[in-house]
């Protein structure tokens, strides 16, 4: 289950609650912004139209961007956080207000242009981030010379200047989130690395019991849910103590890999082998009912029954298991299905192992 799925107390969705948070801080930008812009146009440094067409487009924009994840809409969209949305809205906004400030004002409201690149840094792509920089940049440029044309530039080679070394620090910016979405990225792949390996056995690389009880506890209860088939086998390996005392340990770990691979090799991709214990492995069966898991346990205890396990320069070892086979229980939780398969696998030990035996059947 992703954390997407997941709700919490409030009935909010944790990423969508972090989308929301990231949503007011950029508000909050507009919330100094507006007051600004009101004293800028009351003290003559501030355009009309301009400090009108800024209000509405934050007030409008950030309005329907909060409409948008209040309704969950926002997860219609490939990226559900609006992260280029949210970035084009700032920069348009802080070019309206470049636009319509005094040539005093200018070159400190230009710098606004800069803020929406650090949002970036948390969502995109550094290709991402340069296209919008050169759309900032771009806009900047587009924006003077409009001014230059509508009312003239007080001082168009200060103002030229200033421009290029906007476009400079937007490089510098862009190259430093660049850094940090690696990082990022880096640090989203480790964490997925290490997530997989706390759910796999070193040895046999099979899921754990750690992974059985974070993973099956869902998929139970929707196999439950919709009256589906659902299946679990335990497999015990028979006299396994005497190959470790007989082989020692390393062919012992050998033989748990050999038998791992050996069951593997007769399961679909829905199935899931879990190493349950030492020599223990569970096997869970979706969309499979008590005679398909039947007919799938007695073949793997036939395979290994009649291939020995060949460790390199010794004898092959004859190894055999012994397999309880348990269905899904409407009320069953993960604990009794499998104590239902471990009590069937017990009952073929006690009647002389290298079989299989079905929950319910056992005397
Ligand atoms: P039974 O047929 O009743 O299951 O007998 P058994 O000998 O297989 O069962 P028992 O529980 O007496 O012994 C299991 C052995 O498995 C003992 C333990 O040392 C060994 N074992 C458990 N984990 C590992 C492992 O990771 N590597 C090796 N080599 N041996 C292991
Ligand atoms: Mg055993
Ligand atoms: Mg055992």
């Amino acid at each position: 289950m992703s954390a997407d799925q997941t709700t919490s107390n409030s009935g909010y969705l944790p990423r969508q609650q972090l989308r929301i948070r990231r949503w007011l801080m950029a508000s909050s930008f507009y919330i100094v912004g507006v007051p600004f812009v009101w004293y800028g146009w009351k003290q003559g440094q501030m355009a009309p139209l301009a400090s009108l067409l800024f209000v509405l487009l934050a007030v409008l924009g950030n309005g329907l961007l909060y409409w948008l994840f209040r309704s969950g809409r926002n997860n219609r969209y490939a990226d559900p956080s609006l992260t280029t949305p949210q970035m084009l809205l700032a920069i348009v906004s802080t070019l309206i207000f470049t636009g319509g400030a005094s040539a005093t004002l200018r070159p400190t409201v230009s710098l606004g242009l800069l803020a929406p690149l650090i949002f970036g840094c948390f969502q995109l792509q550094q290709r991402q981030l340069i296209r919008l920089a050169l759309f900032a940049i771009g806009g900047y440029g587009l924006m003077l010379l409009t001014v230059e044309i509508s009312s003239g530039l007080h001082q168009p080679v200060v103002e030229l200047v200033h421009w290029a070394g906007l476009s400079l620090m937007q490089g510098a910016f862009v190259a430093i989130c660049g850094e940090i979405t690696r990082m990022r990225d880096r640090q989203r792949q480790l964490a997925a690395q290490l997530q997989e390996s706390a759910d796999r056995d070193p040895l046999t690389g099979l899921y754990n019991r750690r992974w059985l009880a974070r993973q099956v506890p869902p998929m139970l209860q929707l196999a439950q849910r919709h009256q589906r088939p659902y299946c679990a086998c335990m497999l015990d390996i028979d006299h396994f103590k005497l190959i470790n005392d007989q082989h020692g340990h390393l062919t012992g770990d050998s033989a748990l890999q050999w038998v791992s691979a050996q069951i593997g090799n007769h399961l679909r991709k829905t199935d899931a082998l879990i190493r349950a214990g030492g020599e223990e492995f569970l096997l869970l069966l979706p969309e499979t009912d008590l005679h398909g898991a039947h007919e799938l346990a007695e073949r793997i205890c036939q395979h290994l029954g009649s291939h020995p396990f060949a460790p390199a320069h010794q004898a092959p070892l004859a190894i055999t298991v012994s397999i309880g086979v348990a269905a899904l229980h409407p009320a069953d939780t993960l604990d009794h299905l499998i104590a239902r398969a471990d009590n069937a696998m017990y009952a073929a030990k006690q009647q002389g192992r290298n079989r299989v035996v079905l929950a319910g059947s056992q005397a």
